[in-house]
C-alpha cells in the first residue's frame, strides 16, 4: 500500500510472523479488556456446551491484534485454526475446499472480509447459517445442485473497513467486536514484555518512549522496538534507555507524536494547499499518490483518534492541534476579523 515509511504502517510485513512475539493465550494478550471479557465468556460457554462459537467479526485498523485474537480464540477452544483471505478465495470452489475439510468446532479466519468476490459470499451464506454448501455441479442443461453437510465451524472475519461489508454478511456475525487503538501504558506494557523476550532490556523510560510513539498499534510498537534494538546494539551498549530510543526514533522520521513522513505530508498539504480545509479524500489521495483505502484505512484512523483532523461532509479539515505540532498558524476563519477590525 503505502511505500513511504513502511516501519510505521500498520499493514502486515513479513518479519511479524515472528511467532515468539505474539501472545498464545487470552490472559497474556494485553489490551482490549472488554472484548477480552466479552471473548472469555463466548469460549468458555462454547466449550461447555461442546458446540461451534458463534461467528465473530473483527473490526479495526490494521494491527491491532485481530489475526491473534482469532488464533487465541482457536487455541483456547483446542480446535484447529484455518486461515484465509478474502481476495485470495477467487471461486465458490476455493471456498468449498475450505470448508468441506474443516473438523467438528475449527475456526476458520478470513482476513480482509470485506474483499470477498460476491459469488463466494453467496455460497457462504447457507454454510455460516445451516452449516450447509449448496454446489452448482456441471454447466449449461446438465447442471445439478448438490447439497454437502458441513461441520460446525466458526468462522472469525476480520475487516478495517466495516462500512464496506454487505449487510446479509455482516447480520451473520453473532459476534461483532470493535477493536479499539491501545493506550500508552497498554503498549508499554507489550513493549517492555517483546524487549524481553528480544533480550534486549528496555528501561522503563525507554519502554514508554516507543510506546508513546506508536501510533497506538502492536504492530508498530514491535517493529519500531527491533528497530530501536539495533541501534541500541549497534550504538549503544545494548540496553533500551529513553534518550536512546529518542535518538532512534528521530532518525527513523518518527515524530514525538509518532507521526511519521507520510503523515506529516498528509497533513502539510491540506494546510499549505487548502488552508487547513475542507478538502475531499478523492483530492488528498491524488495529490498525495496514494490510494484512497490506503489513506482512509492506515493513516487517517490514527489522527481521527488523536483529534489532529475531523471528517466533515464537505471533506477532511486540519484541528488546531495539528497546526500546532506542524508548527503553522491556524487562519482565522472567513469573515472573522481580529479587535481592531482589520
Ligand atoms: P491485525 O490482524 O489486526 O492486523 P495482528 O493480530 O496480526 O493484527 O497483530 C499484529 C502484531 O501485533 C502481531 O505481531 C502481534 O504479535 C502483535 N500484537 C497484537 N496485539 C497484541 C497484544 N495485545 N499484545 C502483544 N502483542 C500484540
Amino acid at each position: 500500500m503505502i511505500d513511504s515509511d513502511p516501519i510505521l504502517r500498520g499493514d502486515a510485513q513479513p518479519e511479524d510472523f515472528d511467532r515468539a512475539l505474539r501472545p498464545q493465550e487470552l490472559d497474556a494478550f494485553i489490551g482490549q479488556a472488554e472484548a477480552r471479557a466479552n471473548l472469555k465468556v463466548f469460549i468458555e460457554s462454547a466449550r461447555r456446551r461442546g458446540e461451534a462459537m458463534d461467528h465473530t467479526l473483527f473490526y479495526g485498523p490494521p494491527g491491532l491484534g485481530k489475526t491473534t485474537l482469532s488464533q487465541i480464540i482457536a487455541r483456547e477452544l483446542g480446535v484447529n485454526f484455518r486461515m484465509t483471505s478474502g481476495p485470495v478465495l477467487a471461486k465458490a470452489g476455493d471456498l468449498a475446499a475450505i470448508l468441506t475439510n474443516l473438523e467438528a468446532r475449527d475456526v476458520l479466519f478470513i482476513d480482509e472480509i470485506h474483499r470477498l468476490n460476491p459469488a463466494v459470499e453467496e455460497v457462504l451464506y447457507p454454510a455460516l447459517e445451516d452449516f450447509e454448501l449448496d454446489l452448482v455441479i456441471g454447466e449449461g442443461p446438465a447442471a445439478r445442485t448438490v447439497r454437502i453437510e458441513l461441520q460446525p465451524f466458526t468462522l472469525v472475519g476480520a475487516t478495517t473497513r466495516l462500512g464496506l461489508l454487505t449487510t446479509p454478511l455482516r447480520d451473520r456475525f453473532g459476534i461483532p467486536t470493535r477493536l479499539q487503538f491501545y493506550t500508552v501504558d497498554e503498549l508499554h506494557q507489550i513493549v517492555t514484555g517483546n524487549a524481553r523476550k528480544l533480550g534486549a532490556p528496555a528501561d522503563d523510560d525507554g519502554a514508554r518512549e516507543i510506546a508513546r510513539r506508536a501510533r497506538g498499534t502492536p504492530r508498530i510498537a514491535g517493529r519500531l522496538l527491533r528497530r530501536v534494538v539495533d541501534f541500541a546494539v549497534v550504538e549503544g551498549d545494548g540496553r533500551i534507555t529513553r534518550d536512546l530510543a529518542d535518538m532512534a526514533l528521530t532518525r527513523l522520521g518518527v515524530d514525538n507524536l509518532g507521526l511519521d513522513g507520510a503523515d506529516r505530508r498528509y497533513l502539510s498539504l491540506i494546510a499549505e494547499n487548502y488552508g487547513g480545509g475542507p478538502v475531499g479524500i478523492e483530492t488528498i489521495a491524488a495529490a498525495l499518490s496514494e490510494s484512497r483505502d490506503a489513506i482512509e484505512e492506515v493513516i487517517e484512523p490514527y489522527l481521527l483518534q488523536q483529534g489532529l483532523i475531523q471528517r466533515t461532509p464537505r471533506g477532511r479539515m486540519l484541528a488546531q492541534k495539528a497546526w500546532t505540532h506542524l508548527g503553522l498558524a491556524a487562519p482565522r476563519p472567513a469573515g472573522q476579523t481580529d479587535l481592531f477590525g482589520k
